[in-house]
């Protein structure tokens, strides 16, 4: 099958490599000139576990193709996955700008019967205005689809090949015959192909990423009642966790989720509940819970050293929004440090993937390490924000003898408050028994 890719970020370049990799003919497209000319030097733009090889793969055996041109790309595929940015728009809906400028080009392009299909997360209806677009352009004669994407950053490649669920929202025979062919090695396992209708698929992406914001938001308040009420959310979460009703996931307690995803897909909601004259009270509410919780190590910080936190040393452990990647869009991390900063503190910075990606947003004003025990040294305080695995088990001795003081604010929740006690250290958890 030939398929064309339009927009080769996280979802275009991971969807495209794997489409190559069961077979398929696959062109990335993008308008970041450097981005294709380094993919065709074999040059991968973002870290993705096991993503550099398939691409090299692909790219080698000739089965994946980058290019710039967007007619090319439109001439060639008989299915054109658009996989755009849909950014949050100051109002907080979605920001479908880049979507319907690229669909007008589409139309004027296609010459022939297409697939048009959105894997970019998009508002309830958006598929009808594509539909619209195509029809004034006469070209009624493509399929416009909802293809919601459900990959995890980090585990991109292992939820694109084994996705739990695949999602086509059309009500066209054909477009859900060539696309059930184009899935079909990847669902070998008996995981199932939902065809609905379109708003439902459009819905669908949204609740899912809404949901489990909820559940982040939930267990958030959660921990903070039991900072407050002197239980330890981590037995909480367990006790709930183990009814299948509720389920172990999503249940950590932590700085507020991030990532380019959840925090516009909920304000998106928001909007959308809104437009129908609706208001989505629980949605308000996570957004709220999940802005105040970004900001609640700041305040333990400075409840702990009585407010006097200018020229104190703080030293930050993990700048992605979460382990495994190095995106950094909407990363707690980086609010937790512009408010440090505002307030005076200095700061020291590691993460093991996404030091490059960060260095540039702060004027100078903060050190970047390589190595998490150097940004360590002289510190009045470390903060945990991204649990990546390296800092599960760390060398405590050290650290403590690195640090100025043996302070550890931890924001995910990954040592064993006890354990840390005994070692000398003053600790702080989320809802972890002690404000
Ligand atoms: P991204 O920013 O990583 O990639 C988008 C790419 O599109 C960029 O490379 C950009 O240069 C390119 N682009 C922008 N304008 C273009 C244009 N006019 N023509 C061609 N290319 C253009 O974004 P992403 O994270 O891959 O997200 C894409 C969509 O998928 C969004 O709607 C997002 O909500 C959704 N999504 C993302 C994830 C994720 O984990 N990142 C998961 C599921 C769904």
């Amino acid at each position: 099958m030939e398929i064309s890719i339009i927009g080769t970020g996280y979802v275009g370049l991971v969807q495209g490599a794997c489409f190559a990799d069961t077979g398929n003919s696959v062109v990335c497209m993008d308008v970041d000139e450097k981005k294709i000319s380094n993919l065709k030097k074999g040059i991968i733009p973002i870290y993705e576990p096991g993503l550099e090889e398939i691409v090299r793969r692909n790219f080698q055996e000739e089965r994946l193709e980058f290019t710039t041109s967007l007619k090319a790309a439109v001439e060639r595929g008989k299915v054109i996955f658009l996989c755009l940015p849909t950014p949050q728009s100051e109002d907080g809906s979605a920001d479908l700008t880049r979507v319907l400028a690229v669909v007008e080009q589409i139309a004027t392009y296609a010459n022939e019967y297409k697939i048009l299909v959105s894997k970019s997360t998009i508002p309830v209806g958006t598929v009808d205005r594509i539909r619209q677009i195509m029809r004034k352009k006469g070209k009624q004669d493509i399929d416009v689809v909802s293809n919601p994407e459900f990959l995890k950053e980090g585990s991109a490649i292992e939820d694109s090949l084994k996705p739990d669920r695949i999602v086509i929202g059309s009500k066209s025979k054909r477009a859900i015959s060539v696309l059930t062919d184009v899935y079909a090695p990847f669902v070998r396992t008996g995981n199932p192909i939902m065809v609905m209708d379109e708003r439902s698929a459009e819905m669908t992406k949204y609740a899912a990423n809404s949901f489990l914001a909820t559940k982040i938001s939930f267990m958030n308040e959660l921990a903070n009642l039991c900072d407050k009420s002197g239980a330890d959310v981590e037995w909480v979460r367990r006790g709930m966790g183990s009814d299948p009703r509720i389920g172990q996931q999503f249940l950590f307690a932590g700085v507020g989720y991030g990532g380019s995803c959840f925090p516009k897909d909920v304000k998106a909601l928001i909007k959308t509940a809104q437009e129908h004259e609706y208001e989505f009270k629980i949605l308000r509410a996570v957004d709220e819970v999940n802005e105040r919780q970004k900001r609640l190590i700041v305040k333990k910080m400075l409840r702990h050293f009585n407010n006097q936190i200018q020229q104190k040393v703080i030293t930050i452990w993990g700048l992605s929004f979460k382990p495994q990647t190095d995106d950094v869009r909407e990363a707690p991390a980086l609010v937790i440090i512009n408010s440090l900063l505002e307030i005076g503190a200095k700061i020291r910075a590691h993460d093991p993937i996404a030091n490059s990606k960060v260095r540039g947003q702060f004027g100078g004003k903060v050190e970047f390490f390589d190595n998490n025990y150097e940004a360590l040294k002289g510190a009045d305080a470390l903060a945990v924000i991204t649990e990546w695995n390296e800092f599960r088990r760390p060398d405590f001795d050290r650290m403590k003898a690195l640090m100025k003081r043996p302070v550890i604010f931890d924001g995910r929740n990954i040592y064993d408050p006890k354990l840390m006690r005994e070692k000398g250290f003053i600790y702080f958890g989320i809802g972890r028994n002690g404000e």
